[in-house]
């Protein structure tokens, strides 16, 4: 069975109650042939919220299946996706803010789990404490809003703390609605804090970087294992090693990756994948210590 005939025909829930289906399931179904559906009533908040009243469970990955997992219990789906979204400094460029996306698919007939990644310094990513409409209007205009919805929260300290759902409003997308809410949280604290909506629905640049890790994930779906053509066959291992330029040592830089079934074990060694056959002196721990 190839790759494509895989999930052709079949039929998967997506465990969001935020839109992501605008984009994951055009992609899946013209490129896997797999049916999405949403479950109703589905709330996926419960396990967790970018606007801090509910802390997320475990890493981002555990995050993703405990969703994905929880869609398939709901509905009785064979087949499961789901997403999740984190924000923060660049693994490279700390001074970056940056979009991580993850999207993953379940099996649990075939024992099955491909995650997809995207990760993109396009984003919005920010908040500020406002004291005035004024500071919240020059906000709103720098992150792009009304296409991107903000969110405010009253309380001097919320910027950080966890918060209580009483003391956010969110989804907001129009002036009026911005000036409501500030008047709002004013009329408790002298300041409020204002802040981006990352939820998929109200962030067409979060919804971009879904659309990229779905991509990402399809890519990994029609790599299959060239012994039994099972779709995932991905790398799962890098091998250190690649040798110095100058002296010809070893360093700690990659030289082989292995590709890997989950099925059948089958493994493909791939040497030199980053075009490199040599390491730089700089990362050689004897020409350079
Ligand atoms: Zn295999
Ligand atoms: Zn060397």
């Amino acid at each position: 069975m190839s790759t494509l005939e895989f999930f052709a025909s079949q039929t998967a829930v997506l465990a969001t109650m935020h839109r992501k289906e605008d984009v994951i399931a055009p992609l899946l179904e013209q490129q896997l042939g797999l049916q999405i559906v949403v479950p109703q009533n589905f709330n996926t908040d419960r396990f967790g919220t970018f606007s801090r009243e509910v802390k997320r469970a475990g890493s981002q990955l555990e995050a993703a299946r405990i969703k994905a997992q929880a869609a398939m219990q709901a509905t009785g789906a064979a087949i499961a996706l789901a997403s999740e979204g984190a924000f923060g400094p660049h693994p490279a460029m700390p001074y970056l803010p940056c979009n991580r996306e993850l999207v993953l698919l379940l099996d649990s007939q075939n024992q099955l789990e491909i995650v997809g990644e995207a990760l993109s310094t396009e984003t919005n990513f920010s908040q500020t404490q406002v004291k005035t409409l004024a500071e919240a209007l020059q906000f709103a205009e720098r992150v792009g809003f009304p296409q991107h919805g903000l969110v405010v929260i009253a309380g001097e300290n919320a910027g950080t703390d966890t918060v209580t759902a009483d003391q956010i409003i969110k989804g907001i997308v129009t002036e009026a609605q911005l000036a409501d809410a500030l008047e709002w949280a004013l009329a408790q604290t002298q300041t409020a804090w204002i802040e981006t909506d990352m939820r998929a629905m109200y962030n067409p640049t979060r919804m971009q970087v879904i659309r990229q890790a779905t991509e990402n994930l399809i890519a990994k779906v029609k790599q299959s294992c060239p012994h039994c053509g099972r779709p995932g066959f991905e790398i799962r291992e890098r091998k250190a090693g690649l040798p110095c330029g100058l002296c010809g040592l070893p360093t700690a830089l990659t030289r082989a990756v292995i590709y890997r079934c989950q099925g059948c074990g089958f493994e493909q060694a791939v040497e030199f994948p980053d075009q490199v056959t040599t390491a730089d002196p700089t990362y050689c721990s004897y020409c350079n210590p």
